[in-house]
């Protein structure tokens, strides 16, 4: 069975394709669940890099009506990727009762720091790593998020492996462990290409040090495409995916 379930779309002002553009290339691609998960506004601030708060309804009455276009050839289902706040509990409760989403993918970009919010991919040091794993670690516990989409993201900044890192890794595979949490090996950091770190050239994320552990763990995984653009969803990428997971001993999932 063929499964995507981290589909973006144009609405986040940084991927390209309408939902139908991706339901054609998921269909020619023989997938038999489609899932979208595009990047989730908030109610009351614009955090970047997403779509805007009056565009929410508008993307599940696509999906809506899309699931009714292709019913019988695919399975659309809606979702979001978003980050963790902890003051947003009620606007994650309300997404998936009142607005009925099928669920939520945790994509912590940033997390909640002080009295505003962090950015991940501003790290200056390992030391963030900690406060990282700890807020994915909280949103964990808040049984709102089906599934964690890249929880290696953090390794992507350019420090050598240290042992926050190590802690970092620990931090997220334990809590995952304790709440039976789904952990996405993520292809579009293949797309993303090798880059140099101070202690060699690898890719940012997947980590090989990262998924070791959760293949001792025996986590459940999925792998997402995390496609931005039409033709990805079903790449050489997604196929590489499969590949590597099968070299950790990991069986991943394809029904979320
Ligand atoms: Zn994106
Ligand atoms: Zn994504």
């Amino acid at each position: 069975m063929r499964t995507n379930y981290h589909t973006h779309t144009k609405r986040c002002k940084h991927a390209g394709g309408t939902e139908e553009d991706y339901v054609l290339s998921a269909i020619r691609s023989q997938l038999d669940i489609l899932g979208f998960s595009d990047h989730a506004p908030f109610p009351d601030r614009d955090y970047g890099l997403r779509m805007p708060y009056d565009e929410l309804r508008p993307y599940l009455d696509a999906i809506t009506e899309l699931s009714e276009t292709y019913d019988g050839k695919i399975k659309l289902l809606k979702g979001l990727e978003i980050e963790y706040l902890p003051q947003y509990h009620q606007y994650y409760e309300n997404l998936l009762t009142k607005e009925g989403m099928d669920y939520l993918l945790l994509g912590e970009h940033f997390f909640a720091y002080g009295n505003d919010i962090f950015n991940i991919y501003s790290s200056d040091s390992t030391e963030k790593y900690l406060d990282y794993a700890r807020a994915v670690a909280a949103a964990m516990g808040t049984g709102y998020f089906k599934a964690v989409a890249h929880p290696d993201l953090f390794l992507l900044n350019t420090f050598a492996w240290d042992k926050n890192c190590d802690k970092a890794c620990d931090i997220i595979v334990n809590e995952a462990v304790k709440t039976n949490t789904i952990l996405e090996y993520n292809a579009n950091g293949y797309r993303r290409g090798v880059h140099d770190f101070p202690d060699g050239s690898r890719y940012q994320y997947p980590h090989p040090e990262f998924w070791k552990r959760v293949a001792e763990a025996k986590i459940p995984v999925i792998i997402g495409s995390d496609c931005h653009n039409p033709l990805q969803v079903w790449d050489d990428f997604v196929e590489n995916a499969y590949k590597k997971l099968e070299e950790y001993g990991i069986t991943p999932m394809t029904v979320l």
